[in-house]
């Protein structure tokens, strides 16, 4: 690990910065391929890493059959399906609780649309901590039955997913747990990073000229962005990659921001889209990802829920990689983007591939593990009932 130092921004958000020399950048153990290779610029001390659950390291695409039915020769697919429970909340969720277990703590609670949540329950059962979750009462019922199996404690939030958030954060205050929620834990960004350093690896230490990806609360878009930055800090590249962010159709706040123009009530509507992993309506760092899209020179596009199952389609028909729609939305806004004159097809592209579709089969854990609540109250009763 470098020297770290934290800051806070004007949001109140913290914000890690290392030493930065390109010695940084030297593998931990040159021969794993993983998160923990880029262990000197994540803020964990020596010592063999807890954390049981294989994480990062995800292949980076070339996706042949897809580059010649869009005309692009030099398209790669980075794919954060292949994350142990199938997105990229997997790497969050791992340095999270690598922490934690450092520190002694017991139990991780987060808000999520889904699949934070699914990565919480999963990787709190692999590190035998307890996982208390916070969802939208509206929340995939798919991704509920997961999280239960894994024998999380799941609280459904009537008001939604923001209130959720508040919940989640202020269990983790109240009750002193391990808060793994967006714009609360610097961690969720400092392990989101390493998708940046592990593309620039896997293109032969070089950055292409465009990365599209899905954004719902900015983390995956902002922290990307952070890596890249740190490359350039570390003297390994000069110029980073255009960004452009992609949202649906019906959950659209950044987009409308980004092109200044007001919201109408049919382009916030979370529960009207397919894209439930990016369906958030007030995003958390939802500034930052705005502030560093602009600086890369790229944009925020929306897509229509068609574009979206048409890409999950063409993803798995072309290139063989499982989608959910949020997961494909990278493919959807390349479309897009071409056709806006945003992207060239000459140019090298990478699309982030965030998430599969998942299903659960068999028995929840425990049964009554999945409670509709309004308050504190209710969690505090629910989790002492059962002692
Ligand atoms: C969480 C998620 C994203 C990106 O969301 P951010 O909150 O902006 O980091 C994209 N796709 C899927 C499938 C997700 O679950």
């Amino acid at each position: 690990m470098g020297n770290v130092t934290r800051s806070l921004d004007r949001s109140g958000c913290e914000w890690l910065q290392y030493d930065y020399r390109s010695a940084l950048m030297t593998p931990d153990r040159p021969g794993s391929f993983s998160m923990w290779r880029y262990r000197k610029l994540l803020p964990v001390a020596d010592g063999p890493v807890r954390y049981p659950l294989p994480i990062g390291g995800t292949p980076l695409l070339p996706a042949p059959a897809l580059r010649k039915t869009l005309g692009t020769p030099r398209l790669w697919i980075k794919d954060e399906t292949r994350n142990p429970t199938a997105s990229n909340k997997d790497r969050a969720t791992a340095l999270v609780i690598e922490d934690g277990l450092r520190r002694g703590m017991d139990t991780i609670t987060t808000a999520s649309t889904g699949n934070a949540a699914v990565a919480t329950a999963f990787g709190a059962a692999a590190a035998g901590m307890r996982a208390v979750i916070f969802v939208s009462a509206d929340c995939r019922p798919e991704k509920l039955a997961l999280m239960a199996q894994a024998g999380a404690w799941v609280f459904q939030v009537r008001d939604g997913y923001a209130a959720a958030v508040d919940l989640s954060r202020a269990a983790a205050r109240s009750f002193g747990w391990l808060d793994r929620n967006t714009g609360a834990n610097p961690l969720t960004i400092e392990a989101k990073k390493t998708v940046a350093f592990e593309v620039w690896e896997q293109l032969g230490r070089r950055l292409p000229d465009l990365m599209i990806l899905p954004v719902g609360d900015g983390p995956t878009l902002v922290a990307l962005d952070k890596g890249f930055t740190e490359l350039v800090n570390c003297g390994l590249t000069t110029r980073k990659p255009r960004l452009i962010g992609i949202q649906a159709e019906h959950c659209q706040p950044l987009v409308r921001a980004w092109q200044d123009t007001p919201a109408k009530p049919a382009d916030l509507d979370p529960t009207a889209t397919v894209a439930d992993g990016i369906a958030v309506l007030r995003p958390a760092i939802g500034e930052a990802a705005l502030t560093v899209t602009r600086q890369s020179g790229g944009a925020m596009m929306a897509v229509t829920d068609t574009a979206l199952l048409s890409a999950v389609s063409t993803l798995a028909d072309t290139a063989g990689v499982n989608a959910e729609p949020a997961g494909a939305a990278a493919l959807a806004g390349l479309n897009n983007a071409i056709a806006h004159g945003l992207a060239d097809p000459s140019e090298s592209v990478v699309l982030l591939v965030t998430g599969r579709e998942t299903k659960a089969s068999g028995e929840p854990a425990e049964q009554g593990r999945v409670t509709l609540i309004d308050t504190l109250d209710q969690v505090e009763h629910a989790l002492t009932e059962s002692h």
